[in-house]
């Protein structure tokens, strides 16, 4: 018996009927963890600490939702009294004393938080390229980025190590791996999942979600990931539904949105072909595709490199040696305290985005650039509220094409930003999307991109699980396909 790419819910039932134990799962997860080490996907292991809960469990058995399943989670999430770097020089040092809500929900849930996945730095990158903990390779070739910057979650789970894990979704970090690791991601509705305890990158954008090989598993995950917190005064105190009550309605009459403003002609044929092809399998499915337009779509990618970088200029001041983290040794005064430790601390990627954060939010140039664009930010918003009016959901291509090479995005940081060019609006309308598996090129896998309306994941959900029930694309692995 082995966990290797099982399901949440595959191992829920082994574990129910008896033919793994708690520890069994918990020490093949290591056993795949060691296995896998030239994946680079883990920063840090909870070893001990993981296998005594298992063993807990095996001792005396509970009926938690998800008791004893083992978790990855994105090293952007403090842990208590577990190291969180956030996969930054300036964290490497970092024990939280506490865990993010998120965490703690899953973690209540039974969860098995095994270990700390690796990541872009600060969340901010396409590739996992920019980590201080070097790259981490995708499970389908060995060049391959497996994107970011939720690249160790996205590869752990592709792997099979792990049947999920956390990750963060800024402009796409969620859904741009998963895509390129051919596996499930989700970022909900802003405000869903907390926001207390994950280091925050751009705080009017930054959501976490769930990560996993079915939409199925994305939905039990979801259930408990999804609280109203007080610590974070963007939680949102709307009914949670039980995600998994939708599934499996039909998609008979349901009308996805086809975004006629969105030029494919810039992408693969092989890419578009894919995509083209699942549309049809939903339209076979029952549902109808409808024409609509995103006037201001084309501007999400520059707007975006405007709000990100402002926000992120001003919530990574707090890393300045004084009260966590990495602290440069001997400096003569304060002001060379914080210029060292900052220059020595962030890698490039992370000072390009504060350098320019705060030139967009100076005085001289605030009116032009941020000013401008929050209210074009607004103006995409409105987009997707007057699409909405009639449509159940929006789909499109996850991202232009296929895991790329390592070091192949070259030193043009605005190659890497457009990996996220269909990502990046749901970000600033604050909408719930979600990438499933929809197909393989040269044995690598694609995503399809699924949009929904603000609070509506339970559609998108109902969308990925109807068309994994007739396709197996999200049952392959870099092995092949599973049986
Ligand atoms: N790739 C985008 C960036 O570099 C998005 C990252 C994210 O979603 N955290 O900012």
């Amino acid at each position: 018996m082995t966990i290797k790419y099982k399901t949440i819910k595959d191992i829920k039932i082994m574990l129910s009927q008896k033919e793994i134990s708690n520890a069994e799962v918990i020490q093949e997860v290591y056993k795949l963890i060691k296995e896998n080490n030239h994946l680079n996907a883990f920063v840090t292991l909870n070893e001990d600490n993981s296998i005594k809960k298992a063993e807990a469990l095996d001792n005396k058995p509970s009926n938690l939702p998800l008791a004893g399943i083992p978790i990855a989670q994105k090293d952007l999430f403090c842990t208590k009294g577990l190291r969180t770097t956030c996969g930054s020089k300036i964290l490497d040092n970092f024990v939280p004393p506490y865990s993010a809500t998120v965490i703690k929900n899953l973690e209540n849930a039974g969860c098995i938080s095994v270990g700390k996945t690796n990541m872009d730095e600060f969340a901010m990158g396409s590739s996992n390229e920019t980590s201080n903990f070097g790259n981490v390779q995708n499970p389908w070739g060995e060049n391959l980025v497996p994107g970011g910057s939720s690249g160790g979650s996205a590869a752990a789970v592709a792997a099979g190590i792990v049947p999920a894990a956390s990750g963060t979704d800024t402009g796409g970090s969620i859904r741009q791996p998963a895509s390129l690791c051919g596996i499930t991601g989700l970022k909900p509705t802003y405000g869903r999942i907390s926001r207390w305890g994950m280091i925050a990158f751009a705080s009017s954008l930054d959501q976490a979600g769930p990560m996993a090989r079915t939409a199925e598993d994305c939905a039990l995950l979801l259930n408990e990931m999804c609280s109203h917190d007080e610590k974070d005064t963007t939680s949102l105190n709307e009914d949670i539904p039980n995600f998994e009550e939708n599934l499996n309605s039909p998609l008979k009459g349901k009308k996805i949105g086809i975004v006629k403003d969105i030029d494919l002609s810039s992408l693969d044929d092989d890419v578009v072909k894919i995509y083209e092809d699942s549309l049809k399998e939903f339209v076979s499915l029952g549902a109808n595709l409808v024409d609509i337009s995103l006037p201001n779509l084309s501007l999400s990618v520059p707007t975006y490199y405007v709000v990100a970088p402002a926000e992120c200029s001003s919530n990574l001041s707090r890393f300045d040696g004084v009260k966590f983290g990495h602290r440069s040794n001997n400096p003569k005064n304060l002001e060379e305290l914080y210029v060292q430790t900052r220059s020595e601390g962030f890698g490039d990627e992370v000072k390009r985005r504060i350098l320019i954060g705060s030139y967009v939010l100076s005085a001289g140039y605030y009116d032009a650039y941020y000013k401008k664009a929050q209210q074009v930010r607004r103006l995409i918003k409105n987009d997707f509220d007057s699409a909405f009016s009639d449509i159940d959901v929006i789909m499109t291509p996850t991202t232009r094409g296929t895991a790329f090479e390592i070091g192949s995005k070259g030193s043009d940081p605005i190659q890497m930003y457009l990996e996220d060019l269909f990502t990046i609006s749901a970000n600033l309308a604050g909408l719930p999307a979600m990438s499933i598996p929809n197909g393989n090129l040269d044995n690598k896998p694609t995503g399809i991109q699924i949009i929904g309306n603000f609070l509506d994941e339970s559609s998108i959900l109902n969308f990925g699980h109807m068309f994994q029930k007739s396709t197996n694309w999200h049952m392959y692995t870099p092995e092949g396909a599973k049986q």
